[in-house]
C-alpha cells in the first residue's frame, strides 16, 4: 500500500483484517503536512444531494470511524451536528433531504427565522430554510488518520517510512523500489498518493487528475466568548456561496474556508503560504455567516489540495467511461477506485490499483453514480 493518507490507512487496515499480509509505505509520513489528509479537521455529511451512493457512503464511514475511536480509546468524532444553509433557488438541500428521508436519516427542516433563533451567531443574510444533520459532524483528520494506522499497525501491518518511485512502464510489476534502496515485491500493488498521482503515473494520469489549490483558515474567537465553541456552535455549509464552516475544536480556531477550485498545485513544491486575496474572501463570507468574527485574528492558515477530475474549464469530471479509458490506454492490468464508489472495485494477483479521492462537481455526481 503506498500512501498512508485516509485512503491508504483505511484500506491497509481492512486488508490486513481480510487476511493479506500488507506494507503500508508513505514519503512523509501517515496525514502528513503535505497530505490532503493533514488538517485537524474534516467534515463528515450525509447530504449529498441526489446521490445516495454518497450518502450510504457516509453513512458506513461514519460508523467504521465511531468503531476505531472506541477501539483506540480517543475522540476521533466530534458530533457537532451539520447545518445546510439554504438559499431559495438551491436545489442541493433540498434534495440531500429528499435522500435522508429516503434512507431514515434523522434531520429537521429550520424555517429561516427558527434557525435565527437557534444560532445567533451566525448570519442568515439571503437564507430562506435551513437542514440540520444532528448526527453527522467532523473527524479529527489528523489523529484520525494516525490512530488508523497505529491500530493497522498493532494488528500486524507493517510501517515504512520511505518514498517509492515511479514504477517503470511495463506490464507487470515485479517490485517497486524506494528511495533508500529498498526492492519491495507483492502481489498487489495499491497506489493511494492523493495528489502525487499524476506525477507516479505520468503518462496515464496527468492529463486526467488535477491537484487544486486550496486555502483555509482559522480564526481567534474572543476570550471567555463560548458561541463558537463546538458545544454551541453547528459546522455550516453554504453550498450556494462555496463556503463552509467549522466551530473551534480543541482550541484550535473557527475555521472557514471556500470551497471552490483554486489553481493547479504541485504537492512537492507549491508555495503554502495563504494569499491576501484568499484571506480577503474569506472575511467576507465571515462578515456574512459569523458577524462577530470578521476582523477576528488569523490563527492559523493553511494551504491543502483537492484531487479532481475537474479540467478546471468547466465542471466536465472525469468519468467512469474515461477511467475505463485510460484503463485501456494503459499497459497495466489496472484496478481504479474512486473515491470508494467506483464500480471497478476487485483486488487481482499482479495488478497496480490507484486510487484518487476524486472530488467531482456535485452537478457530475448524479452522472457518475447512475453511470
Ligand atoms: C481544504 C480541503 C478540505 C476538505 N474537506 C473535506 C471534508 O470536510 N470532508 C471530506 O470528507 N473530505 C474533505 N476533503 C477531501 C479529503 O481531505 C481528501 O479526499 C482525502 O484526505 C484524500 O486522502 P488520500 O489518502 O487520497 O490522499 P492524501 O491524504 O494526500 O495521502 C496521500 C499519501 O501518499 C503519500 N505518497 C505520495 N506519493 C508517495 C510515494 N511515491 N511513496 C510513498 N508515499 C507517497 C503522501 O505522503 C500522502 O501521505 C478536503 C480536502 C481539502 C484539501
Amino acid at each position: 500500500m503506498i500512501g498512508a493518507g485516509v485512503f491508504g490507512a483505511w484500506t491497509a487496515y481492512q486488508l490486513q483484517r481480510s487476511g493479506k499480509r500488507v506494507i503500508l509505505i508513505d514519503a512523509h509520513g501517515p496525514a502528513n503536512h503535505l497530505s490532503s489528509s493533514g488538517d485537524q479537521s474534516r467534515i463528515i455529511r450525509m447530504g449529498y444531494g441526489a446521490d445516495e451512493i454518497y450518502t450510504r457512503s457516509a453513512q458506513r464511514s461514519l460508523q467504521l470511524w465511531k468503531e476505531l475511536s472506541a477501539k483506540a480509546g480517543e475522540n476521533l468524532f466530534r458530533p457537532t451536528g451539520i447545518l445546510w444553509l439554504a438559499h431559495e433557488d438551491d436545489p442541493y438541500p433540498v434534495q440531500s433531504a429528499e435522500t435522508l428521508n429516503r434512507l431514515g436519516i434523522r434531520f429537521e427542516e429550520l424555517t429561516a427565522a427558527e434557525v435565527a433563533r437557534r444560532y445567533p451567531q451566525l448570519g442568515f443574510d439571503r437564507i430562506s430554510w435551513a437542514m440540520f444533520e444532528p448526527d453527522s459532524g467532523v473527524l479529527t483528520a489528523r489523529r484520525a488518520v494516525q490512530a488508523v494506522v497505529r491500530e493497522a499497525i498493532s494488528n500486524g501491518v507493517e510501517y515504512l517510512l520511505d518514498s517509492v518511485e515511479m514504477p517503470a512502464d511495463k506490464r507487470d510489476l515485479d517490485y517497486v523500489t524506494t528511495a533508500s534502496g529498498r526492492r519491495i515485491s507483492a502481489a498487489t500493488y495499491v497506489f493511494a498518493c492523493g495528489p502525487w498521482l499524476p506525477k507516479m503515473f505520468p503518462d496515464l494520469l496527468s492529463g486526467r487528475i488535477h491537484p487544486t489549490r486550496q486555502e483555509v483558515f482559522y480564526f481567534e474567537s474572543p476570550v471567555g466568548d463560548n458561541r463558537f465553541a463546538a458545544s454551541s456552535m453547528p459546522t455550516w455549509i453554504d453550498f450556494k456561496s462555496e463556503a463552509y464552516g467549522l466551530p473551534d475544536i480543541d482550541g484550535r480556531g473557527v475555521k472557514v474556508a471556500i470551497d471552490r477550485h483554486g489553481p493547479p498545485f504541485d504537492a512537492d513544491n507549491g508555495d503554502r503560504i495563504p494569499t491576501a486575496e484568499g484571506l480577503a474572501e474569506v472575511r467576507r463570507l465571515l462578515a456574512l455567516r459569523l458577524p462577530d468574527l470578521k476582523n477576528a485574528p488569523v490563527i492559523e492558515g493553511r494551504v491543502c489540495q483537492y484531487v479532481d477530475s475537474n479540467t478546471g474549464r468547466s465542471s466536465a469530471s472525469m468519468s467512469q467511461r474515461e477511467l475505463m479509458g485510460a484503463k485501456r490506454e494503459s499497459n497495466r492490468d489496472l484496478v481504479w477506485r474512486v473515491n470508494s464508489t467506483s464500480r471497478e472495485e476487485r483486488f487481482t494477483d499482479h495488478s497496480v490499483c490507484l486510487y484518487a479521492s476524486i472530488e467531482t462537481a456535485d452537478s457530475e455526481r448524479a452522472k457518475h453514480a447512475s453511470a
